[in-house]
């Protein structure tokens, strides 16, 4: 008894964090899946999925997300959970270093609970390996004392849904991909579904936005509603203080000029990346001295900024490196 009272007390459970409503994005995040704009298939395979799970009394299966930061992964989670009518805890999978970070919070988890997990593919090996068990039998073997003379203990854990996000699905091991019954992938969105997007969040944050302000929004938020809403909020200032209060599409011009995003929807640090490549003639160029030179990690580069310049084929991703094209000379 001493044992599982030491391992409880060390089982700190830092990395489960209720949501947080007082969070902007929070704020902006569809309460119910008929808010969910977009996505339509992968909307219509979850509805199916949870009503299955509801009619048979049954934990919904572990579900993969992947796709591009900003997609709607964090906020189709949540939306699972309020669908099944289950708590839901969040934590980043490199916060859970140590086996230990994991077992506390699998252990406090409330039968049928959704369990989401964000940056699945850099969750530490150890921990995806005591994930194997948990997510297929609901068991933990928690080792007590290591060494020569290890004891361990089995912890038997409520059935519960592990919701995984990832930006990486190709980093993820075999094995554990297989123990995810249901994998999603979403896309970036069409001009039309963002600027459904940016009008609905529009109304949240009480700003009038015009159906061209909003047309504009869309068009320069390279299929991502995270950065759609980033752009709206910076505009409901500009419009405060520089028009009546109105998105209009001459105040969305000029708040996007003073944002520094252009025609292409690119940014400063897009530019950066593609003026990089043309000054070292035009590539390739390795992802490692792009990163030095604009001053941001690889990963980031790699997930957040790259799929865009590749979409609008600005820049190539060769064996060699990283080249701009002709098109992309064109744009800086
Ligand atoms: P991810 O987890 O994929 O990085 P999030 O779920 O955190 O993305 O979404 C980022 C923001 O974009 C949230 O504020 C959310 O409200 C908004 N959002 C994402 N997808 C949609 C959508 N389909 N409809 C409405 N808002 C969305």
């Amino acid at each position: 008894m001493d044992d599982i009272a030491t391992l409880e007390q060390q089982l700190v459970d830092r990395n489960v964090q209720p949501s947080d409503p007082s969070d902007v994005e929070n704020a902006l995040r569809p309460r119910l899946m008929g808010e969910f704009v977009g996505q339509g298939k992968v909307v219509e395979n979850l509805k199916l999925f949870i009503e299955a799970a509801k009619a048979r009394g049954e934990a919904m299966d572990h579900i993969l997300f992947s796709g591009m930061p900003g997609l709607g992964k964090t906020t189709l989670a949540h939306l699972v959970a309020e669908e099944m009518g289950v708590p839901m805890h969040a934590c980043s999978a490199p916060a859970l270093e140590k086996a230990g970070d994991l077992v506390g919070v699998l252990t406090r988890l409330e039968p049928g609970s959704v369990l989401f997990i964000d940056e699945i593919h850099r969750l530490p090996r150890v921990a995806e390996e005591f994930l194997y068990s948990a997510m297929e039998d609901f068991y933990l073997d928690v080792v007590l004392e290591p060494g020569v003379q290890s004891r361990s203990m089995r912890l038997s854990l409520p059935r519960f849904t592990l919701v995984g996000a990832t930006t990486r699905e190709g980093l993820l091991t075999a094995p554990f991909r297989a123990r995810f019954g249901v994998l999603e992938r979403l896309d970036p969105y069409p001009d039309h579904e963002l600027a459904e997007i940016v009008r609905r969040s529009a109304i949240k944050l009480d700003v009038e936005i015009d159906h061209a302000g909003a047309a504009l929004v869309a068009e320069r938020s390279r299929g991502t509603p995270r950065i759609a809403n980033r752009i709206l909020r910076r505009l409901r200032d500009v419009a405060q203080v520089r028009g009546d209060g109105t998105i209009t599409r001459a105040v969305a011009e000029q708040g996007l000029g003073m944002l520094g995003i252009d025609g292409n929807g690119l940014t400063e640090l897009d530019r950066r990346i593609l003026k990089c490549i043309a000054d070292h003639g035009a590539g390739p160029l390795g992802l490692k001295t792009i990163a030095v030179a604009v001053g941001e990690e690889e990963d980031t580069i790699e997930d957040a900024y790259e799929p865009h310049l590749i979409r609008q084929g600005l820049l190539k991703k060769t064996p060699r490196g990283r080249m701009i094209t002709a098109r992309g000379l064109e744009a800086i």
